[in-house]
């Protein structure tokens, strides 16, 4: 990215949203759960698997938590009845960890209890660091309680991650593994692009010595060669590629092609804000797009 990329990148939450909302549509598939399972049934024809999220992470009361893990179960109907090929993403804080960590636990098993009952399986989201630890408690509590259809999220920026996977490694996990999106402090993160990704093959080595079933999140060309290396003669059914609605779909369907499980990450829903600004921040090219469109609003034209 340029200076000017970067100024403009800090400057999004300052643009019109609407503006936000016409650049990221690429990346939500919608406001309904029916527009969800549209994009579902058409990556499944591509051969793609799918995991859907319904965004609420700007919540603030108890009722609407319990709406997001209601919403969650609704997708799970829709699923079996459609016969597609998709489990869910859920952010703790959607349902309600910045409320209480109690609250968020019942809607939680609420969500995996409803999943169990269908066969299916819930992805627990990794968000910023202050909901780390307990997100990982979550994880283990669930596991600990019998759930074996849920799975968690490490950050390769972290310090912390590589003591995490030795933490997690006897519950033998299911983890999606990912750089990490949110702004974090140098003393807990890494910020230097190498060392993000020389931190996440060390993550990922690790987890598949640990037996994890690893969800190799990234659309990062050189990761991706270094997973490949790695995973070269495992069965395909034991680790899935994962990229993002709208990002990277020509090598997702290389992936394919070449026999590997991949899953794109679908999220659908009112609460679109937050989710838009981070996948924006993080394009190499939209900045300056947007920045014009912003100015042509701004002069009405
Ligand atoms: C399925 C999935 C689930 C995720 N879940 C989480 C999570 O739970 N917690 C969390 O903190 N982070 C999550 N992330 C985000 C992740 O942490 C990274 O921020 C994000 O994937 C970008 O890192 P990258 O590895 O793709 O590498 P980058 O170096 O950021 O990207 C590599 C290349 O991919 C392309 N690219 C990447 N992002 C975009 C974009 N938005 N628009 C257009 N092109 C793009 C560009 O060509 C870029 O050069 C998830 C990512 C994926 C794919």
């Amino acid at each position: 990215m340029t200076l000017l990329d970067k100024a403009i990148v800090l400057m999004l939450p300052v643009v019109p949203k609407p503006v936000v909302q016409l650049f990221s549509s690429q990346y939500i598939a919608g406001s309904t759960l029916d527009e969800a399972v549209e994009v579902v049934r058409t990556l499944n024809g591509e051969g793609k698997l799918a995991t859907v999220d319904v965004l609420g992470e700007e919540i603030t009361r108890e009722s609407e938590a319990r709406a997001i893990a209601q919403a969650y179960c609704e997708a799970f109907t829709a699923i079996e009845r459609d016969h597609l090929d998709s489990n869910v993403s859920i952010k703790p804080t959607a349902l309600g960890l910045d409320l209480s960590y109690e609250l968020c636990r019942e809607n939680l098993e609420t969500v995996v209890t409803e999943a169990a009952r269908y066969g299916n399986f819930v992805r627990i989201d990794m968000e910023d660091s202050a909901t780390t630890s307990d997100t990982l408690r979550l994880y283990r509590e669930l596991r600990e309680s019998g759930f074996d259809n849920v799975g968690v999220v490490l950050q390769a920026y972290l310090h912390r991650t590589p003591d995490d996977v030795r933490e997690l490694a006897d519950l033998e996990p299911n983890v999606r593994l990912c750089k990490g999106i949110y702004i974090e402090p140098p003393t807990i993160a890494f910020t230097g692009y190498e060392e993000v990704r020389a931190n996440y093959v060390r993550a990922l080595d690790a987890l598949l010595d640990a037996g994890a079933y690893v969800g190799i999140a990234t659309h990062d060309e050189w990761l991706i060669g270094q997973a490949l290396d790695r995973v070269e003669g495992m069965d395909t059914a034991d680790y899935e590629f994962q990229m993002l609605l709208g990002v990277r779909e020509r090598r997702a369907s290389e992936l394919v092609a070449a026999g590997h499980r991949l899953r794109v990450y679908v999220p659908f829903g009112e609460h679109w804000y937050q989710y838009s600004l981070r996948r924006l921040q993080e394009n190499p090219t939209m900045a300056g797009t947007i920045a014009k469109a912003t100015v042509n609003r701004v002069l009405g034209r």
